[in-house]
C-alpha cells in the first residue's frame, strides 16, 4: 500500500512539471524547442538587397520563409520561376535559429502556416528582426553569421556603415561549413557596396584577398560560381574605369 502511495505521489510530482513547463511554453516564458539542439535553423528568410534593382520573379518572393524540411527537398528554389533580371539579382536564403522575440513570431507564425498561405515577412518586420534583441538571446552564437547577413541585405540604402560592418564580419569571421556558401555572395556584396560608397582602396583590397582565397584555376565547392566571378571581372573593371578617371581629372 505505502509503495503504491509513493509510485502514486512520484506521477503525480512529474505530472505537475509537466503541466508547469506546459504553463511556460503557452505564456512564451520558455520555449518548448529549447530542450533540443540550437545549432540548426528553424528557418530559412529569402532576401533581395533593398538598394539595387531586381527582377519581378525575384520580388514576388521578397521576404519568403520556409521550413528547413522544404529547403532541403531536391529541387527546391525559393522562387516561382527563373530569375528574369538581365544581371542576375542577389537574391539570398538565410537560415536562422531564431532564439530572440521577432525571430520566434516568425517560428511560430511557420509552425501554424498552411501550404496554400505561406509566410512571408514585410520590409518593416524583416528589419525589426535584424535590430532585434539576438545577440541576448539563446542563439546569439548560432545566429550571428546570419544576422550580420542580414544586415548586409537589409541596410544597403538605409544605414551602409552597419550592412558593410555586417558583411565584413561574414567574409571575415566565417568558420563553420555550414556557413562557408554565404562567403562569396557576402564578399561580392561588400566589394558592391564599397564601391558605391566610394572606398575604392578597400574594394581592391577586398578583391585581391578574394582572389587569393578562391583562385581562378581551383574549384571550390563554396568558391565563386562562373556567373560570380563574372560579376568580379565586371567590378574590376569598374574600379579600373574610376582610377582612370581619377588619374586624368
Ligand atoms: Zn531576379
Amino acid at each position: 500500500m505505502t509503495e503504491t502511495t509513493l509510485y502514486l505521489f512520484g506521477i503525480l510530482a512529474l505530472l505537475g512539471v509537466w503541466f508547469f513547463h506546459q504553463i511556460q511554453v503557452r505564456y512564451g516564458r520558455i520555449q518548448a524547442i529549447d530542450v533540443f539542439d540550437r545549432s540548426v535553423e528553424r528557418f530559412y528568410l529569402y532576401v533581395l538587397p533593398n538598394d539595387r534593382p531586381s527582377c519581378p520573379i525575384c520580388v514576388q518572393s521578397q521576404g519568403r520563409v520556409f521550413l528547413p524540411s522544404v529547403v532541403g527537398k531536391i529541387g527546391f528554389s525559393p522562387l516561382d520561376g527563373p530569375c528574369s533580371g538581365t544581371v542576375p539579382c542577389q537574391g539570398l536564403l538565410v537560415g536562422l535559429y531564431g532564439g530572440w522575440l521577432e525571430a520566434r513570431q516568425v517560428v511560430s507564425r511557420l509552425q501554424q502556416a498552411s501550404k496554400k498561405h505561406p509566410v512571408r515577412v514585410s520590409s518593416e518586420e524583416l528589419c525589426a528582426l535584424v535590430k532585434g534583441d539576438w545577440s541576448k538571446s539563446i542563439s546569439a552564437d548560432t545566429d550571428r553569421i546570419g544576422v550580420h547577413l542580414l544586415e548586409g541585405w537589409c541596410f544597403g540604402k538605409n544605414d551602409m556603415p552597419v550592412a558593410i560592418e555586417g558583411l565584413r564580419y561574414v567574409v571575415d569571421r566565417t568558420k563553420e561549413a555550414r556557413h562557408l556558401s554565404y562567403v562569396v555572395p557576402a564578399a561580392l556584396r561588400l566589394m558592391d557596396l564599397l564601391l558605391k560608397a566610394g572606398r575604392e582602396d578597400e574594394a581592391r583590397l577586398l578583391i585581391e584577398q578574394f582572389e587569393s582565397r578562391f583562385p581562378a584555376d581551383r574549384q571550390d565547392i563554396d568558391g565563386p560560381s562562373f556567373a560570380q566571378r563574372k560579376t568580379l571581372q565586371e567590378m574590376k573593371s569598374l574600379l579600373w574605369e574610376t582610377r582612370s578617371l581619377k588619374v586624368s581629372a
